[in-house]
């Protein structure tokens, strides 16, 4: 029997792409599992009936992470349901690409309050639950453009390394009791992406850039989470995992 059978893990994003196959993924491994979702219902609740379906409990709970009290009050439902967390994950994230030139007051204000102050504030509300568990761990989703740098969509990646830094910093903060540590993918083909994906100059990039020369499935992506959530990792904190088909050795 898998080591995160009965954990209790919220997943924000979990209703779509990265997050999705994480909470699947986790409840495949025997986890109880809190499927974040902001608007989209029908999904969330697809989700929850097919960790359901397999065995595992599931519960969908709403938020915009990007509202400090919406994101605090949809955590502390979550921690309430079983009274404690085992893991949190947090991929509720959006992408902006524009040049320097296009980033707007709302853009930027959008990128900061989604996935910086987003993720922070999920942690930070569910540290009390963490604290409960005796085997607590944290994992973020952050992104080779953390600490690679591309053309365009500098406040996309300047979150992102903000968010590594975050990691680091709330895994020295948190130690001994809770580890914290981040996931750091590639090319993934989910929606935040999907402009590109019958686009074949977007498609060359893609293979141009990443060495093993395709694009990685949601799929590819949540192993790595369920390793750093498992006892497997019980020696592993603040680091940074890169699922990338090797694009970071550019
Ligand atoms: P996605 O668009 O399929 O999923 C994003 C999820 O975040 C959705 O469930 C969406 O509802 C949620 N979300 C966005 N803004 C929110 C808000 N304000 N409140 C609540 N929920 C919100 O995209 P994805 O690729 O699965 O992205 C998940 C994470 O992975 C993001 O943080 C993204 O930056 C990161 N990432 C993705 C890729 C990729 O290529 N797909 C690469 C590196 C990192």
């Amino acid at each position: 029997m898998s080591d995160l059978a009965g954990h209790v893990v919220l997943v924000t994003g979990g209703s779509r792409g990265i997050g999705r196959a994480i909470a699947l993924e986790l409840g495949a491994a025997g986890a109880t599992v809190a499927v974040h979702y902001r608007s989209r219902a029908a999904d969330a609740a697809e989700v929850v009936r097919r960790i359901v379906e397999q065995g595992s409990e599931a519960r969908s709970f709403s938020a915009n992470v990007a509202n400090r009290a919406e994101a605090a009050a949809m955590v502390r439902a979550a921690g309430e349901w079983k009274g404690r967390l085992d893991g949190v994950v947090t991929s509720a994230g959006i992408y902006h690409g524009p040049a320097l030139e296009e980033v707007g007051a709302e853009d930027w204000e959008e990128m900061f309050r989604t996935d910086v102050e987003g993720t922070f504030r999920t942690v930070q509300a569910a540290r009390p639950f963490l604290d409960r568990s005796d085997r607590a761990a944290v994992v973020t989703v952050s992104s080779v453009l953390g600490s690679h740098a591309a053309v365009g969509g500098a406040p996309y990646q300047m979150a992102k390394a903000a968010i590594e830094q975050m990691t680091r910093a709330l895994a020295l903060e948190l130690a001994p009791r809770i580890r914290v540590n981040s996931v750091a993918p590639g090319f993934i083909r989910t929606d935040i992406n999907r402009t590109g994906h019958e686009d074949p100059a977007f498609h060359a990039l893609v293979a141009r850039s990443t060495p093993l020369k395709r694009w990685g499935d949601p799929e590819e992506v949540a192993p790595s989470v369920r390793f750093l959530l498992s006892r497997e990792a019980d020696w592993v904190t603040g680091t940074i995992l890169g699922i990338d088909g090797g694009i970071a050795l550019r």
